[in-house]
């Protein structure tokens, strides 16, 4: 699809809102959302180069769309990679990436934190075919490299993680992953291209998952895969046109329209969430608060470093109980007070979103695991969004200075 001209060198807050396919012959100023499964070829020899790949071109929907490719230019030039392959949510970007890279007998470092669904999919799902992994401690630099076997194709890490906000050294992942041959894929779901590129930190995909930040209003399911233009066309383009995991039109405009909004969101929900998160640390009721903005963070400073020197809109916080069961009711109590915010496990929305992972993100965990992971029963969840404040912190107040 051919690119509108713009000059070299742009913002990646210009690219943002310009970056896209051509604009039609109408000259729409915003970019146009083409529902169609089909194209059709201008000349039978014009459709043979094109289903040859001799020749540019449109020939079906779950091989490609002007709308989707909007996205995807757009998406790329955010995160400074050449290319972009979207999917119809970010699950199915990871299992594009794993299918088009991997093979049985392969092996995959990942983090012991990762999201649930990534961890059931790399060390169950692909388990199946043969794909061999080893999960380890997020920020343990040593326990990656010491995971590393000879077989090692893929290091995949996320950061920060959901829900402690843990962070990892993308740059020292980077070198492991280079030193062994392997590739290192960042799921960037959480800092997403307006705080973090991990592309200027060596990762060689970024990963992501467009129903977040991307969309930024919770509408719409997406996903996507940056990485060289050689291992998109390569790698990932054939288990598309195989596996179908097609983004649609209509979530892909919806998502190319929330990129323009990213950078601002983003700072101005991060700024939100920074003081929530020092109103949280001083709340009495308040155990610990996990957030990468605030000085009491493990990783405060590399998190500055790598992430634009904001914490991004995720915080965790525990509430102070005797015992797990206390600690669960009381959480409880905290969510089930709010009379605004909404008791709900998605994030990256306008919408403030409160959850109690132990009992639902990571309910299907054993208390051990749970344990092993940090992920105690009083821990509260919260999805920052751009309700005022104060508003916000009453609402949390309403459960937190009630409890018994
Ligand atoms: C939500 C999420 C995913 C999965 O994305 P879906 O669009 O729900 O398939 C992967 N990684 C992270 C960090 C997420 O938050």
């Amino acid at each position: 699809m051919t690119q509108s001209k713009l000059p070299a060198g742009l913002h990646p807050d210009t690219l943002a809102i310009r970056a896209a396919a051509e604009r039609s012959q109408y000259g729409e100023n915003s970019e146009a959302l083409y529902l169609t499964s089909g194209y059709v070829q201008p000349t039978a020899e014009a459709a043979a180069r094109r289903f040859a790949g001799e020749e540019e071109g449109f020939t079906y929907g779950r091989y490609g769309n002007p709308t989707v490719s909007s996205f995807e230019q757009r998406l790329a030039s955010m995160e400074g990679t050449e290319a972009a392959m979207s999917t119809a949510s970010g699950m199915s970007a990871i299992l594009m990436m794993c299918m088009g890279l991997l093979q049985s007998g392969d092996h995959v470092v990942c983090s012991q934190s990762m999201f649930g669904s990534t961890i059931k999919l790399i060390g169950s799902d692909l388990a199946k075919f043969g794909v061999l992994s080893t999960f380890v401690p997020q920020t343990d630099v040593d326990a990656w490299r010491a995971a590393v076997r000879p077989n090692t194709k893929l290091l995949f890490a996320e950061t920060p993680t959901n829900p402690l906000t843990e962070v990892c050294d993308i740059a020292a992942l980077a070198d492991i992953a280079h030193k062994a041959g392997a590739l290192l894929a960042v799921d960037n779901c959480f800092a997403t291209p307006a705080l973090q590129r991990p592309v200027e930190m060596g990762a060689d995909i970024i990963m992501h998952s467009g129903t977040k930040f991307l969309d930024g209003q919770g509408r719409v399911m997406a996903g996507a895969l940056c990485a060289s233009q050689q291992m998109v066309t390569e790698k990932f383009l054939p288990i598309l046109k195989s596996g179908g995991m097609t983004l649609a039109p209509f979530n892909a405009w919806v998502v190319l329209k929330g990129l323009e909004t990213l950078g601002i969101r983003m700072k101005a929900q991060s700024a939100q969430a920074l003081a929530l998160a020092e109103w949280l640390e001083h709340h009495p009721a308040v155990d610990r608060v996990f957030y990468p903005g605030l000085q009491s963070h493990p990783q405060h400073r590399l998190a500055m470093a790598q992430q634009s020197r904001l914490g991004g809109a995720v915080l965790s916080f525990s509430v102070k109980a005797a015992d797990p069961e206390a600690a669960r009711k009381r959480a409880f109590h905290v969510l089930d007070s709010m009379q605004v915010l909404s008791l709900a496990t998605n994030l990256g929305d306008t919408k403030t979103m409160c959850a109690h992972p132990a009992s639902t993100s990571h309910g299907r965990m054993t208390e051990a695991q749970r344990q092993a992971a940090g992920i105690g029963q009083g821990l509260v969840r919260v999805a920052v969004g751009l309700e005022h404040i104060e508003d916000i912190k009453t609402d949390l107040a309403r459960g937190l200075d009630t409890l018994s």
